[in-house]
């Protein structure tokens, strides 16, 4: 009999009824270490002050307003990205995957405006993950994301990530834009390399197509700058952001330069709730908070020390790992053994990590995450490898 929720998730038995910075309360009262944030979402960690501080006054006061008015605190986080940004304006949504919408229909219309029709394909790459939309599947089709939901979407076209000459043959008149992750997140924690976030840039340039950037999980301080694209020195036409940016509230956003939105005008694009006055509240406060150079400065410091704590682990356990990938904090233990058993193992030590592809164990903790959380984090990880280990061989 199917259950009243509808069964798309592999769930772990686990009920956890509160949170507490980097820490999340089972109902039987075990505190367990949490480097998942909730997949890069509670970057300030559960139940941060200022948050609640923000939802609260702001719950008392308005929740949701119509687009059809003016909204305050709407305005006040576009300003703030604007200022923090390449972008010169925002529009605001409800998830990732409402980024991604959008980020696609403002790329065509721009051309369209342009007076080319013609170009309306979007380059995606092998292992990426843009969301579960129509468009986000047709974008990357995997066999696990796509069977079965067709008709797909036309205008997507993929190509291997890493392989440029193969990509810069691909690229022709019809192609809109290219959209990339500087880290895959699901794909298994792969950064991309400066040089080639360049060379894409410059491919773009040249071929006269749009970048499009899916932050949705690297931005938002995650890799130690506010946006992972500033590392290369580059920036974008058009960018995704989610996750992150509410601290758990339900938010997301699309920033572009003026040239890329300008195809945008009154009526053609709309959200109900993207943008409302709680969420935005919230994001405001998570952006005063993590857009000051103090604290990503702290991130970077940090994550330095995960880093090196990371690879000592690995050198440890030879059997389980093979190395460390990853950018700030957002971290990735490539394994020897299926990832699934590493997370698994983990419950048991009262820690949670995250499963990727390429049998990667993805750490993304809260930014706020102490250094004696992350030596405690380090013991864990130590014991829940060593019990996977025996498990696979016992098994
Ligand atoms: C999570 C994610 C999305 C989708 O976001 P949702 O809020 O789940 O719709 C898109 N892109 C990337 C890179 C993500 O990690």
């Amino acid at each position: 009999m199917i259950p009243p929720v509808l069964p798309t998730y592999n769930r772990a038995p686990l009920h956890f009824t509160h949170g507490e910075g980097s820490w999340l309360i089972e109902e039987d009262g075990r505190r367990f270490l949490d480097l998942g944030a909730g997949i890069a979402v509670n970057a300030l960690g559960h139940a941060h002050p200022d948050l609640v501080a923000a939802l609260t006054e702001q719950g008392s006061k308005l929740w949701h307003l119509s687009n059809l008015y003016e909204i305050p605190q709407q305005e006040e986080l576009a300003r703030r990205l604007v200022d923090a940004t390449f972008a010169d304006t925002a529009f605001f949504t409800n998830s990732g995957t409402e980024a991604m919408e959008l980020a696609v229909k403002m790329a065509r219309k721009y051309w369209y405006e342009k007076g080319q029709p013609d170009k309306v394909e979007i380059i995606a790459f092998d292992g990426a993950f843009h969301g579960r939309s129509s468009a986000a599947i047709a974008a990357v089709p995997t066999e696990k994301m796509a069977k079965g939901f067709g008709p797909l979407l036309p205008g997507f076209k993929q190509a291997k990530w890493g392989d440029w000459d193969a990509l810069a043959e691909m690229v022709s008149d019809t192609t809109a834009a290219i959209i990339i992750e500087p880290v895959q997140g699901e794909g298994g924690i792969r950064p991309l390399p400066d040089a080639d976030l360049k060379a894409l840039r410059k491919l773009c340039d040249d071929k006269g197509c749009l970048l499009i950037l899916d932050e949705v999980q690297c931005g938002v301080g995650r890799t130690g700058h506010l946006f992972a694209h500033e590392y290369a020195g580059i920036t974008p036409d058009i960018m995704m952001v989610a996750k992150g940016i509410g601290g758990g509230f339900p938010l997301g956003a699309v920033l572009a330069t003026e040239e890329a939105a300008s195809g945008m005008v009154a009526g053609s694009h709309g959200s109900t709730y993207g943008g409302n006055p709680l969420g935005c509240a919230v994001g405001n406060a998570v952006l005063k908070k993590i857009a000051d150079p103090a604290f990503l400065e702290e991130v970077r410091r940090k994550a330095g020390l995960f880093r090196q704590k990371l690879e000592g682990l690995v050198a440890d356990n030879p059997e389980v790992f093979e190395e460390v990938r990853g950018l700030g904090l957002m971290l990735g233990l490539k394994c020897k053994i299926p990832c699934a058993d590493v997370v698994k193992a983990g419950y048991a030590q009262e820690l949670l990590t995250v499963p990727a592809a390429d049998d990667v164990v993805r750490l993304l903790p809260p930014l706020t995450i102490a250094d004696e959380e992350i030596a405690e984090a380090m013991d864990r990880l130590d014991r829940a490898a060593k019990a996977a280990l025996s498990e696979t061989k016992a098994g």
